[in-house]
């Protein structure tokens, strides 16, 4: 898997790329990555990358012009939005069209709050991907025309607004790599939250007593069975306290199996 994130601030990613297990699949040559300062396409020489909205308003636009040329740069090409437009080749895509599909350099993701929600199985969509490219906005966002042009999908990480794309550009890249093939082991993902429709259970290690707090007796007999249905009624207590939408749609889906409907049937209030 490659990503490719464009951004003004590029410092902020590759920071994250340095660190931890994603430097191992850097390493290990799983993962690839090549960031992209924005600014080094702007063509004046004070590298100016932004402008005042037409028709008015509040704050700064990111300018269409380096942002296309970055993109360009990156290997994704323009939409087949023009009569005439030459369809885009897979070798020196710049300046060209394409037909239809993803862009020969990946698909393109916009970081937008007005985007589709990010959420696990856009993660674990994303992790399957060849390569990705991403797009980081800043300021009061950026102009349409890129979007019209080269955006494959518009991703928000949240109902909030952040101050820059970077941030969320990370969050992306965290949630989806860990979720590549030899990355992590299959088993550490297997019992994590979201993973069956249910958030995780509580977990602890050593010390036994921390701060008067003793740790759970059940975790402590070694009996397998008991410990699996604790585990498995205090995800359904957790989910059903703090994300009862995700029960509903784990009910309405069919996706829990009879244990887990039966406990959740008998917890009061739910029918
Ligand atoms: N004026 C815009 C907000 C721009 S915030 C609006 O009201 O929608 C500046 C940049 O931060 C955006 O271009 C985007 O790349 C990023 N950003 C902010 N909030 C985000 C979110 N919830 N998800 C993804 N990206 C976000």
């Amino acid at each position: 898997m490659k990503y490719t994130v464009l951004a003004l601030f590029p410092e902020i990613i590759d920071a994250y790329f340095k660190n931890s297990i994603m430097a191992k699949a850097v390493e290990r040559g799983i993962i690839a990555y090549r960031s992209i300062n924005i600014r080094d396409f702007a063509f004046d020489k004070h590298h100016t990358c932004d402008d005042a909205p037409y028709g008015g308003g509040a704050g700064m636009l990111m300018l269409a012009e380096p942002l296309g040329r970055a993109l360009e740069a990156a290997g994704a090409c323009k939409r087949f939005l023009h009569a005439g437009a030459e369809p885009c080749s897979r070798a020196g895509t710049a300046g060209k069209a394409r037909a239809s599909g993803v862009s020969a350099g990946g698909r393109v993701i916009y970081l937008s709050p007005s985007g589709r929600p990010f959420c696990q199985a856009l993660a674990r969509e994303f992790a399957g991907e060849e390569s990705l490219i991403l797009l980081c906005g800043r300021y009061e966002g950026i102009d349409q025309r890129i979007i019209d042009l080269y955006v494959d999908d518009e991703v928000s990480v949240g109902d909030y607004v952040l101050s820059s794309g970077e941030v969320a550009a990370l969050s992306i890249i965290d949630a989806s790599y860990r979720l590549v093939d030899q990355v992590i082991k299959a088993e550490s993902l297997e019992e994590e939250s979201f993973s069956g429709g249910l958030l995780e259970y509580p977990q602890y290690t050593r010390p036994e007593v921390y701060d008067t707090i003793q740790v759970p007796e059940v975790l402590l007999s070694g009996h397998h069975e008991h410990i699996r249905r604790w585990r498995l009624e205090k995800q359904i207590e957790k989910t059903l306290a703090v994300r009862p939408d995700l029960i509903r749609r784990g009910l309405e889906t069919g996706l829990f199996n009879d244990e887990t409907c039966k406990i959740i049937h008998s917890i009061e209030g739910i029918s």
